[in-house]
């Protein structure tokens, strides 16, 4: 038996009484057809702070017995109850209502976060609870705007297509965003009528739950959503085999990505992946330097760098090289490294001592391919917690390993290149292809390069905008389908040919 956790302790700097009465409502249980359920094994997990290394709650782990019965919920909702055949405004009033409530609760949401994943107060509180909302907001538009076609044929035939939902629809998510990638899954299912079964990271569990509360409350019906936390090749991988999934969406790394593909093949489910990345930002010497190296520093350090599109490798022209790394380990530098919830932190630790030993790993790794650490490059200072302080290598070159592969933490490999064919080449030369970014003040050249770059998403002049009416997802092994925008309602949709002969 685990020991029952001290949430004072656990969760120290958190304000919200809401905050503590959560964690402290006893073992988190499953959604499930509607009620909250214990883990049929009777199994529960901890969640930790990676703060401070306390036990903040323990958690159901749902294995293969639980998806079945979320599944089962899940199937029901869709064939037999209202959520897919109910009058359009009234799935956008609930959408909408979703929003508000997540606004009322942000404080709680953030705090939950931050306690959770390590993640600045600062970041939960401007970036993953307000973006949240914002995509529920935007998908309870589309919920009055999907439509089929009327085809040409002639008089005597009326041909049209119908855009159905996909039905139960299975969503994995990672733990580096957990309540915003929840959103991205949720509510474009929802706003096409699907029915879901959600399986948070082990990790970071704790605001999907809360989210399942919040949904509840807006009036879902039952098992619409139903949320299993647990473990990855138990839950997950039930998800992934189950014969009754007609859909898998998946955020996480490569490696499970193509296991998924896999796995699932048994009734030939859909499936979107959305990927690693090792994403290159570009450093032209006619850019505005010094938003080229703020918007650097945000491209690899926001969330301790823990982002699947983090600008990771960061390419500055020869000419300049030095004098551009030198800035940027400046401000580097000057990035305070701390408990999370003081509002002057700007990086609080990584989410778990696994990733922790992975990123400090990847510190050695640069060190002894004959990469210079500029500034960090080890632990932060602190006792407890999973901190690594904000670093820069220089003298790297793209073959190292650090310039190859998804350290996911906060490290960037400066990398010089010759000229602008150089950059491209440099730039596309990697497995992934998930984001990329280019900074210059000539127009011709910022454009030919973004069509050069083999990315789902390139960004001019700044790095990371993001916004729920946009597509985003990956080139190459940074995976496939579209999230966000138009693109996920073709996701959670399929389309069905009608010919009437008349
Ligand atoms: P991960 O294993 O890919 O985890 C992502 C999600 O998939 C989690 O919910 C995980 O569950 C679940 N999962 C794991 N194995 C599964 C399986 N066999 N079948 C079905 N679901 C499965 O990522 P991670 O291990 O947490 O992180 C490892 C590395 O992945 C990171 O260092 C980073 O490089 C990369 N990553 C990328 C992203 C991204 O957004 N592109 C996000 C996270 C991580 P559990 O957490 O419960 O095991
Ligand atoms: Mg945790």
């Amino acid at each position: 038996m685990a020991a029952t956790p001290s949430v004072e302790t656990a969760a120290r700097g958190a304000k919200s009484s809401a905050t503590l009465e959560f964690l402290k409502s006893g073992p988190k249980k499953l959604l499930i057809g509607g009620k909250w359920v214990a883990a049929k094994s009777g199994k529960t997990f901890e969640t930790l702070n990676p703060a401070n290394e306390e036990v903040l709650a323990l958690v159901a782990e749902g294995d293969k017995e639980d998806v079945d019965e979320a599944v089962k919920a899940a199937r029901k909702a869709f064939e037999e109850g209202k959520w897919p055949r109910m009058n359009p405004h009234e799935r956008t009033r609930l959408l909408l209502k979703i929003a508000d409530l997540i606004e009322k609760n942000a404080e709680q949401l953030a705090e939950l976060e931050t306690l959770d994943n390590g993640k600045t107060i600062f970041e939960s509180k401007n970036i993953d609870v307000p973006i949240t909302a914002e995509v529920f907001r935007y998908y309870a538009g589309w919920a009055t705007k999907i439509y089929g076609e009327t085809n040409p044929s002639t008089p005597d035939v009326f041909n049209f297509t119908l855009r159905e939902p996909v039905g139960v629809c299975g969503q994995i998510i990672p733990w580096n965003f957990p309540l915003l990638m929840a959103s991205w899954k949720i509510a474009p299912a929802l706003a096409c009528g699907n029915t879901v079964v959600l399986k948070p990271a082990e990790q970071t569990p704790l605001t999907a739950l809360r989210l399942g509360e919040i949904l509840l409350e807006a009036g879902l019906p039952e098992g619409v959503v139903n949320v299993v936390t647990g473990f990855g090749p138990t839950a997950g991988g039930a998800l992934v085999t189950h014969p009754d999934v007609d859909k898998i969406a998946f955020t996480g790394s490569t490696e499970v990505g193509k296991a998924i593909q896999r796995e699932s093949v048994g009734n030939l489910k859909r499936i979107s992946l959305e990927l690693g990345g090792k994403s290159p930002n570009i450093i032209f010497p006619d850019a505005d330097v010094n938003m080229a190296v703020f918007g650097s520093m945000m491209g690899i350090f926001l969330n301790q760098g823990q982002v699947c599109c983090a600008g990771s490798r960061i390419f500055v022209q020869e000419s300049m090289y030095d004098q551009f790394t030198d800035s940027l380990s400046q401000m580097a530098q000057g990035l305070t490294l701390g408990d999370p919830f003081d509002p002057n932190v700007r990086m609080g630790p990584l989410v778990s001592k696994e990733q922790h030993e992975r990123v400090l790993g990847y510190l050695s790794a640069g060190k002894s391919e004959g990469a210079k650490v500029k500034v960090g490059g080890d632990r932060g200072p602190q006792e407890r917690g999973y901190y690594v302080k904000p670093t820069v290598f220089t003298g790297v070159n793209n073959a190292m390993k650090i310039a190859r592969e998804e350290i996911f933490g906060p490290v960037a490999a400066a990398i010089p290149f010759k000229d602008e064919n150089d950059a491209v080449l440099q730039g596309n030369d990697t497995a992934y292809g998930l984001a990329a970014a280019v900074w210059t003040k000539d127009i011709s050249r910022a454009i030919k390069v973004a069509r050069s770059l083999k990315a789902g998403t390139v960004w001019i002049n700044n790095y990371g905008m993001l916004d729920p009416i946009t597509p985003f997802g990956g080139y190459k092994q940074s995976g496939f389908g579209r999230e966000l925008g138009k693109y996920a309602i073709d996701l959670y949709t399929q389309i069905k040919s009608v010919y009437a002969r008349l």
